[in-house]
């Protein structure tokens, strides 16, 4: 197995919460030593704060902001939101911990506020639930806004399997958190079937004759990448000319596009997918554009050739109708017309491509994810499943590229797929997601 830490960086999990919930104790048992000094005096210096945890099999970071609390004076929840401003900018999940049995103060509340707007997934911990009793007290916490809380009792051991499971749930896999070390380059792949223009068009980006186009085109070239950079950065270009070859060599003409394809954008970040505008959409382009959704990329459609294109309105118009009615997973997909043989509106395509990136990496912050779906639930309410309602409460955005949202309920995994659509368009407009895939996990609860 390959050491995570070599692919990219662990996973950071902050625990945060007011002194003396339980903070160091969650973080012991899930440690599991005793590393972080507990004491019944807030506030006591701890001298070890970050340490390792293996949960279900996944290796994280875990940060327990308690020893922190001492450098902030002032308020109480000065003193919680300074310790915590620390770890939670480099938080992949913020675990928000509340003392069940003293039940939820000001401090609470007020960090709770803060937190909701930290646009990062947090999971609610409501310690100190030991026996039923407990877990009833807990539900209180539900009142913050940060969905149900999960009832748990550090010192006694209970909840902890669930603790680990949910962490390990709401983390983002291991492929994101390589791509966001460090400032890499922007990775695009450029895919579409035989003569499209693809490498008339990757060597108008490079702005010179670097690949020669026609088909001995490529034959001999090891490369699989080309770099060029734009006014936001790098861009990486990865090189699908090569693959193509390669695959022709293993396989019949007729597969070569779309085996060739899936090899390059499961590389990219953002797949540019070029057509013949002259030809228009047919069948093998669609099969490539769910393949781009499957794979959950971020997606472009370039529309080449339009120097050829006479009647350009009416062009423009079948081709859009014909995605927007066979792609409705990329609804609102960015189309960009140009000419590569010309250059004609070709500047018009990186920025289109910087922008489905972004909107391929966007968080969405809980409480206003909650506050829509709320009103979307209440709007069109979940049909009957076996006669009975599903209780749907709430939701998080799990991770992005692409935009991952979890949706916890009673019976939840077992909403219709019309509903599950439902939700996924009204989180592509009202977030503004327009052509990313969108993915909707369904989480019954315990
Ligand atoms: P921190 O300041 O948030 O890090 O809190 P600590 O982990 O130091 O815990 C504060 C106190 O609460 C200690 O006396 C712990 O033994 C106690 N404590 C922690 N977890 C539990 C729990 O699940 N149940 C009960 N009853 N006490 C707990
Ligand atoms: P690839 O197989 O997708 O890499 O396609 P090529 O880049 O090799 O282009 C296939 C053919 O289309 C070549 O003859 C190109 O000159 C032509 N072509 C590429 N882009 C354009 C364009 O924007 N306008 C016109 N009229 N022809 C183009």
């Amino acid at each position: 197995m390959v050491d995570s830490a070599v692919m990219g960086r662990l996973p950071v999990v902050v625990i945060a919460g007011r002194p003396n919930v339980g903070k160091s104790t969650i973080f012991n048992r899930l440690v599991g030593r005793r590393q972080a000094i507990v004491s019944d005096q807030p506030g006591v210096t701890r001298d070890r704060k970050d340490g390792m945890a293996l949960l279900r099999g996944r290796r994280v970071r875990l940060v327990d902001t308690a020893g922190l609390e001492e450098a902030a004076p002032e308020t109480l929840f000065g003193r919680m939101r300074a310790s915590s401003e620390q770890g939670i900018a480099q938080a992949d999940l913020v675990v928000f911990c509340v003392d069940a049995r003293s039940g939820i103060t000001p401090a609470d509340a007020h960090f709770a506020n803060w937190l909701r707007r930290q646009n990062r997934p947090v999971l609610l911990v409501a310690n100190k639930a030991e026996g039923r009793a407990g877990a009833e007290a807990a539900m209180e916490a539900y009142s913050l806004g940060l969905g149900t809380p999960l009832a748990m009792s550090a010192e006694h051991g209970e909840g902890l399997a669930d603790l680990m499971g949910e962490i390990v749930s709401l983390l983002p896999d291991e492929e994101t958190l390589a791509e966001q070390d460090g400032d890499k380059p922007l990775r695009i792949a450029i895919i579409g079937r035989p003569n499209a223009g693809k490498s008339t068009l990757l060597n108008s980006l490079l702005g010179e004759e670097r690949m020669i186009t026609g088909p001995e085109a490529g034959l001999t070239r090891d490369a699989v990448s080309v770099m060029l950079e734009d006014d936001a950065g790098p861009i990486e270009i990865v090189d699908t000319a090569g693959m193509r070859k390669r695959a022709r060599v293993q396989e019949g003409l007729e597969r070569v596009s779309v085996s060739a394809s899936i090899e390059a954008m499961k590389m990219a970040e953002v797949v540019v997918l070029v057509l013949d505008s002259d030809r228009g959409v047919d069948e093998q382009d669609l099969q490539i554009a769910r393949l781009i959704e499957r794979e959950g990329r971020a997606c472009v459609l370039a529309l080449n050739k339009w120097d050829a294109v006479k009647e350009r309105q009416a062009t423009r118009k079948a081709i859009s109708d014909r995605i927007e009615i066979s792609l409705a997973q990329m609804r609102g997909i960015e189309v960009v017309t140009f000419s590569a043989l010309t250059g004609e509106g070709l500047h018009r395509l990186l920025p289109a491509v910087r922008r489905a990136s972004e909107v391929w990496n966007a968080r969405v912050g809980t409480s206003d994810l909650n506050r829509w779906f709320e009103e979307a639930v209440e709007r069109h309410q979940p049909p009957l499943v076996d006669g009975r309602r599903l209780k749907l409460r709430y939701m998080t955005q799990a991770k992005s590229r692409p935009p991952t949202f979890v949706l916890f309920g009673t019976r939840a995994e077992q909403l219709p797929d019309s509903y599950k659509r439902y939700l996924i368009n009204g989180l592509r407009e009202t977030f503004h997601l327009p052509g990313t895939p969108i993915r909707l996990l369904l989480r019954g609860s315990r």
